[in-house]
């Protein structure tokens, strides 16, 4: 390989240039934001099935967590919270990383989605009171 200092060519793997004594490396990806999204999306994707899981537990009395259960409750509810930060981290430090990229838009849709999902429900649930007010009229 070739040494940046003196442009001199090296032997492959070789860890010092053999004229200048200058430090080789070859530059290795930084998986840093690679991981920090693969926990974002396991962080944002077991949240929701744990919690259920946790209230079906605790209806169904099948389990006794005891006082540990609304702190453990607590923890998996901020998940998704945390599992947005993380993104963001990975998207503000390593700004080309595209899994990063792909990851804020799918969070930035499912967002909208669900703000869609809330509205149609609020405005049905609106109807519907106008329909029982007009009943009653
Ligand atoms: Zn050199």
């Amino acid at each position: 390989m070739k040494c940046k200092n003196c442009n001199t060519m090296n032997v492959p793997n070789a860890t010092f240039c053999q004229k200048c004594g200058m430090p080789l490396y070859t530059p290795q990806k930084d998986r840093t934001p690679d991981i920090l999204c693969l926990i974002s999306v396991v962080l944002m994707l077991a949240g929701a099935p744990i919690r259920k899981l946790l209230l079906e537990l605790n209806r169904n009395n099948l389990a006794y967590i005891g006082p540990f259960y609304r702190i453990l409750y607590s923890i998996f509810e901020i998940l998704p919270l945390v599992a947005i930060v993380l993104m963001v981290i990975a998207r503000v430090k390593y700004p080309e990383n595209r899994f990063a990229k792909i990851l804020m838009w799918v969070y930035i849709i499912g967002f909208v989605v669900m703000l869609l999902v809330l509205a149609i429900t609020i405005l049905s649930c609106g109807f519907a009171l106008r329909d029982c007010s007009n009943y009653y009229y």
